[in-house]
């Protein structure tokens, strides 16, 4: 089974049984009481319309770290409209999946990368389509990676099959392969002229795609064509009712790659190096200041702080997997060294606890506000 964390300071690999996960999962949550839920209303925001972009898998030695470089619509134009923060991170599980979720439920968790594990919270589609009682159409998924299906729901049982966005992705839906980012764009445009939703994730895949595939050249194609993309979009939204002058938008990337000399450098990526952990967070909107902030913050800030600009409220106490307990049993019998093995018994203990994730508050301009 391939290890779904590597901690690089004790260079331990991490796996888990998807039966013991899941029976964990499912009793721990059987005890989790009714949440309470976290005022975010906030009143006169101009923001009717969020769309998020992720650049899936893009290093930052590449994209933000060598500007214009690959990225002159994103580090130009679009940069001067709006806000950006350096200091953006996936400080926790550096894979696509994971990324992904702490980017739209708020928690950061350890989750299956392969397409067969639904996030341990609600989403903010979900949380949205609840409380205005707008249709499915009002909320989409729009992805290249086929896998990233599993974002439309949870394994919570108070909110599992409830309130679960559209779902356009992949070459024709879950299991059907990944799909080029051109066509990805093309599709998040037909969707948004003909359902006009209120919240949409996109995600770009062919960065992330071509360096595990090891071609250099299109890793690099991949990045400039993403930039490209993410401004013919935000031209798109502004040149029409009722998206012009209603929209923000949020460009990040779920996780970097490894630094130059760890593990395959930019093909590769996974653990806590610097290069896998730097993201960024660039955000254009009516509701947004423009420039440079310097505050730290993670993928999971995106959550709350898109709740505020469309008005929803979020549970204020998530259900968090956590890696808690390593045992480790040797073999009994020392003097036969050949067959020693050392097995790692990993417990992930399922626990509740507050929502982590804030606003990012440096964004918003006051204009409007209470
Ligand atoms: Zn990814
Ligand atoms: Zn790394």
């Amino acid at each position: 089974m391939k290890p779904f964390w590597k901690d690089r300071r004790t260079n331990k690999s991490y796996t888990f049984g998807r039966g013991l996960f899941s029976a964990l999962v499912l009793t721990s949550i059987a005890l989790l009481l009714s949440c309470a839920s976290m005022n975010t209303k906030e009143k006169g925001m101009r923001t009717e319309y969020v769309v998020i972009v992720v650049i899936d898998g893009t290093r930052w030695s590449e994209t933000w770290g060598a500007t214009p470089g690959l990225i002159p619509n994103m580090s130009g134009e679009l940069r001067k409209e709006g806000s950006f923060l350096p200091k953006f991170y996936n400080d926790a599980y550096t894979y696509t999946n994971s990324g992904h979720a702490a980017i739209l439920t708020g928690v950061n968790q350890p989750i299956d990368n392969y397409g067969d594990e639904l996030p341990a919270n609600p989403s903010i589609f979900q949380y949205y389509l609840k409380q205005t009682g707008k249709p499915a159409t009002s909320a989409w998924i729009v992805s290249s990676k086929d896998k990233l299906h599993i974002l439309a729901d949870t394994k919570r049982p108070d909110w599992k099959g409830t309130f679960n966005p559209s779902v356009n992705a992949g070459v024709n839906g879950p299991g059907t392969g990944y799909r080029q980012d051109s066509l990805t764009l093309v599709e998040a445009k037909r969707v948004l002229a003909t359902h006009k939703p209120n919240l949409m994730l996109i995600n770009f895949m062919e960065p992330d795609g071509y360096a595990h595939a090891g071609n250099e050249e299109y890793y690099l194609r991949g990045i400039m064509r993403n930039d490209r993309y993410v401004k013919e979009l935000w031209d798109f939204l502004n040149e029409q009712a009722p998206f012009k002058g209603n929209t923000t938008l949020l460009i990040t990337t779920d996780h970097g790659r490894h630094l130059d000399g760890i593990d395959g450098g930019w093909m590769e990526h996974g653990d806590n190096c610097a290069g896998c952990q730097q993201s960024y967070l660039l955000a254009l909107g009516p509701d947004f200041r423009r420039g440079e902030i310097e505050t730290r913050y993670t993928l999971i800030d995106i959550a709350p702080t898109v709740a505020r600009l469309l008005n929803f409220t979020m549970d204020s106490v998530v259900v968090v997997p956590r890696v808690d307990t390593t045992v480790v049993e040797l073999a009994m019998d020392t003097t036969l060294m050949a067959a020693r093995k050392d097995s790692i018994r990993l417990e992930i203990k399922m626990d509740t606890t507050v929502l982590k994730a804030r606003v990012i508050e440096e964004l918003f301009s006051g204009k409007g506000r209470r």
